[in-house]
């Protein structure tokens, strides 16, 4: 009987979900998502061939926890491949200091995770409440924690130290970095593809709702724009990146705010929503006329630009850079605005390829190699399960 391994990439309003059979190299069976959690759900699941095999709305009186989705979903899945699932691997934004790898969960872990939990408000305690609600639902089941931070433990101290008083650091605040899944994925592709450019000096863009930057030196990363929390960094869909720390005082003090107000305000109502008034997607703000819809999409580029250059520093030069995400294998617009800005660097984009969302989309003369590889998430879960899993059994 084929062993089936179930990945799941919970968020505070949707759950993505990829389905794989081990003993065929790790081959994707379907996957999903279930979007709108909390407001009117919709499942919609396809096959490897892009097929829909489920598609169901919740209405508005039905129970729509996440756990009694994450039931009715495990009760499918279960349902059509015929057999118990074998494991599930979860996304875990953050590992905290101590996690390099990912590791199985144990009671233990889960209560050291949640001291997470204010680091990372979207995401961790949504991810922390899948795997409890796993367990409630399948006791007994093998469950893997794969971590956001763990990509970015190579990176050099002087990387991660924030210049704060020794006893604020020693409590444990310092950079820590995200989207390593994504990294740690993107960096095993271009492995396959280039590898004399994985083994050079490499910025790797993921560009979606939420957007770092990973500056990698031999495939590892040495630097990143995410630090303490998923806030730093490049301007986001609603999150404002980096930020003067005093204009955090001017709120407190000059505008009265508390600190609950004050991280509404940084994660869900900054950002391209914040300055465009309009939306958080970048697709509507394409879409729109709007003279603040531009300048957000101006101010999105500038800073992925003025952050590249950042790193550049860090790795001592450039090589290559590598779009991925929502935003970075899907938009040529904003690919063309960057590397415009990056020109200076010798960087000579093919148009027609950047247009076409090719795999390589520099011109042969370019100084710099420009590529898009399509991350893939899910997959390096459960490449990570499935190795953690087999370690376990030997
Ligand atoms: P998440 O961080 O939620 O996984 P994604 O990686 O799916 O986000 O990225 C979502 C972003 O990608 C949205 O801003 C969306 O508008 C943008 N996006 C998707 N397709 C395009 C496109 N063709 N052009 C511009 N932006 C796009």
């Amino acid at each position: 009987m084929a062993d089936t391994l179930l990945c799941l990439n919970s968020g505070s309003s949707s759950l993505k979900f990829g389905l794989y059979e081990r003993d065929d190299g790790l081959a994707l069976r379907a996957r999903g998502k279930i979007e709108k959690i909390g407001i009117e759900p919709y499942l919609l699941a396809k096959s490897a061939d892009g097929e829909v095999i489920a598609e169901r709305r919740w209405a508005k009186a039905e129970d729509m926890s996440h756990e009694s989705l994450l039931a009715e979903l495990l009760a499918g899945i279960e349902a059509r491949i015929g057999h118990d699932l074998v494991g599930v691997g979860h996304r875990v934004v953050h590992g905290g200091a101590n996690h390099a790898e990912p590791v199985r969960v144990t009671q233990a872990l889960l209560t050291e995770l949640a001291r997470y939990n204010p680091l990372a408000p979207l995401h961790q305690p949504h991810n922390l409440s899948a795997i409890h609600a796993v367990a409630a639902l399948r006791p007994g089941i093998a469950q893997v924690a794969v971590f956001d931070t763990a990509f970015h433990q190579t990176q050099p101290p002087v990387a991660t130290r924030i210049a704060l008083p020794r006893h604020i650091i020693d409590e444990g605040v310092r950079r820590y970095g995200f989207h390593g899944i994504s990294y740690e994925y993107v960096a095993q592709q271009l492995g396959g593809l280039d590898p004399a450019l994985l083994g050079g000096r490499v910025i790797a863009a993921h560009l979606g709702n939420g957007a770092s930057l990973c500056a990698m030196q031999a495939g590892r990363s040495i630097d990143t724009t995410m630090g303490f929390t998923a806030l730093d960094g490049l301007v986001m869909g609603s999150r404002c990146g980096n930020i003067d720390p005093g204009v955090l005082l001017y709120l407190f003090q000059q505008d009265g705010m508390d600190a609950a107000r004050v991280e509404n305000l940084l994660y869900r109502e900054s950002g391209l929503l914040g300055v465009s008034g309009l939306s958080s997607d970048m697709r509507t703000l394409f879409d729109s006329d709007a003279p603040a819809a531009k300048e957000a999409i101006e101010l999105f580029v500038y800073r992925v630009a003025r952050e590249s250059g950042a790193l550049i520093a860090s790795l001592g030069g450039l090589d290559g850079i590598v779009f991925t995400a929502g935003i970075g294998e899907n938009s040529p617009e904003i690919r063309s605005l960057i590397c415009a800005r990056l020109s200076f660097l010798g960087i000579e984009l093919d148009e027609a390829a950047n247009r076409a969302n090719a795999a390589v989309i520099s011109t042969p003369a370019s100084r710099i190699a420009v590529r898009v590889i399509p991350t893939d998430e899910e997959r390096m879960i459960a490449l990570h399960t499935d190795a953690l899993l087999t370690r376990e059994a030997a």
